[in-house]
């Protein structure tokens, strides 16, 4: 088989993917994104995108059943949530925020291969196309955006249940009825967002932590705590929140790539692996897994980049100036936003204040006495 050769290939259409292939066209090199399943990867197909959209049905939701409280009296008899008419709607957003993606690269002159990326060889990468068969491909350089996917905790019992009722981040956002109680496995963003989000569609919603005593529904949770008590949850659906990096069937071996045992693409401050002239950028390396991180690996190595022959000038850009300050959001309402208050008092938070209808807000910075610098931040804010 013939190997076709690139200035620069990367596999993987993340946050990253998109501004930087662009980018090294506008350089006049030759850059080949790989995509196994959509363009704009996992923010606009099955993360930040969706879920907010969902996020604002909950919430008119929400509003709605209040309507009557603030004097405002939208009909007769009780508000319904049509789970077909809320995913059809985020499935639309999802193909117009696609399709732009989709544009931005054609405009700036950008073929993508669309295929599933493994390396065999240095700078060697095998494309399964997606239409049937193969192609080889070489490059000087290999940008690894690949995300990540969901992934299945290791719960006794779990593979026993019925799988239509184990649900991950994607399935969960292609659910047609709301479940009748919705049991999350996690509590970070996906999970609280996801919590808020059917609780609003009025499913029951479980962050692990409270017992129902319903006898109809099919699963049953033991949960161990800290200090130890055993509670137990009964529940419709569970929903696991976890994610795993997309390096599994890459063939990393093959070339050496060093990874985490959780299987992260192990990287230097500068963005690059232990092999020569691979470099990655996004959620499938080790670090706070975000869109705008992914954004900013692309601006560090946009930074690092500045003339075809890949010489750098002037400052060498690293991961180390934002490590310190990474700013996330919890998409809940009101949102939780912060810049990593190590400092903070989460306590203060939950209570909030109290400003009359529904929002609760706060804003709490944590400043040095001596120097003025602000060391953490947080906002609560509808
Ligand atoms: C439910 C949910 C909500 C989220 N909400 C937010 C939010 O509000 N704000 C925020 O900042 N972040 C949010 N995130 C995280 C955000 O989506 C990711 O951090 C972001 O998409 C990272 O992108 P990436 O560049 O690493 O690659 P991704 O966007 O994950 O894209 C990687 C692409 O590579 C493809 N791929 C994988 N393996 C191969 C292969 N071998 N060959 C070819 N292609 C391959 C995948 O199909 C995927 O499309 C959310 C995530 C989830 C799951």
């Amino acid at each position: 088989m013939a190997t076709q050769h690139y200035d620069a290939l990367v596999p993987g259409s993340g946050q990253a993917s998109t501004p930087l292939a662009s980018h090294l066209k506008g350089l006049g090199l030759s850059a080949c994104p790989v995509q196994r399943s959509h363009i704009a990867g996992c923010c606009v197909n099955e993360g930040c995108t969706l879920t907010k959209t969902m996020v604002a049905s909950g919430r008119v939701a929400y509003l709605a059943r209040r309507a009557r409280e603030c004097g405002i009296h939208p009909g007769h008899g009780d508000i319904k949530v049509d789970m077909q008419k809320v995913r059809q709607r985020k499935r639309d957003i999802v193909t117009s925020f696609r399709g732009n993606s989709d544009r931005r690269l054609k405009d700036a002159g950008v073929d993508v291969l669309m295929g599933e990326a493994n390396f065999t060889g240095e700078n060697e990468v095998l494309i399964e196309l997606s239409g049937g068969g193969e192609k080889k491909l070489s490059a000087d350089k290999i940008y690894i955006n690949l995300g990540c996917q969901p992934s299945r905790p290791n719960i006794p019992g779990l593979a026993s249940l019925d799988q239509s009722r184990v649900l991950d981040f994607t399935s969960i956002q292609e659910l047609g009825e709301v479940p009748g109680h919705l049991v999350i496995l996690g509590g970070g963003h996906i999970g609280l967002e996801f919590g808020q989000l059917f609780r609003r569609l009025v499913a029951k919603a479980t962050i692990i932590y409270r017992a129902s005593k319903d006898p109809e529904l099919p699963i049953s949770i033991s949960v161990t705590t800290n200090p130890k008590t055993t509670l137990s949850v009964r529940a419709s659906h569970i929903l696991a929140t976890g994610r795993i990096p997309n390096t599994e069937t890459l063939g990393l071996d093959m070339v050496g790539i060093k990874t985490t045992p959780l299987g992260h693409i192990i990287t230097t401050p500068t963005l690059s692996t232990n092999v020569d002239g691979v470099f990655v950028l996004g959620d499938v390396k080790d670090g706070p897994a975000f869109t705008h991180i992914s954004y900013d690996d692309f601006r560090i190595i946009r930074n690092n980049l500045t003339t075809q022959n890949y010489k750098t000038q002037g400052a060498v850009k690293t991961t180390n100036e934002r490590a310190t300050y990474i700013p996330s959001v919890e998409y809940t309402d009101p949102q939780f936003a912060h810049i990593e208050p190590k400092f903070g008092d989460l306590k203060t938070f939950a209570k909030g204040r109290n400003l009359g209808d529904e929002t609760k807000r706060l804003l709490k910075a944590v400043v040095d006495e001596g120097t003025g610098q602000i060391l953490s931040f947080s906002a609560l804010r509808s």
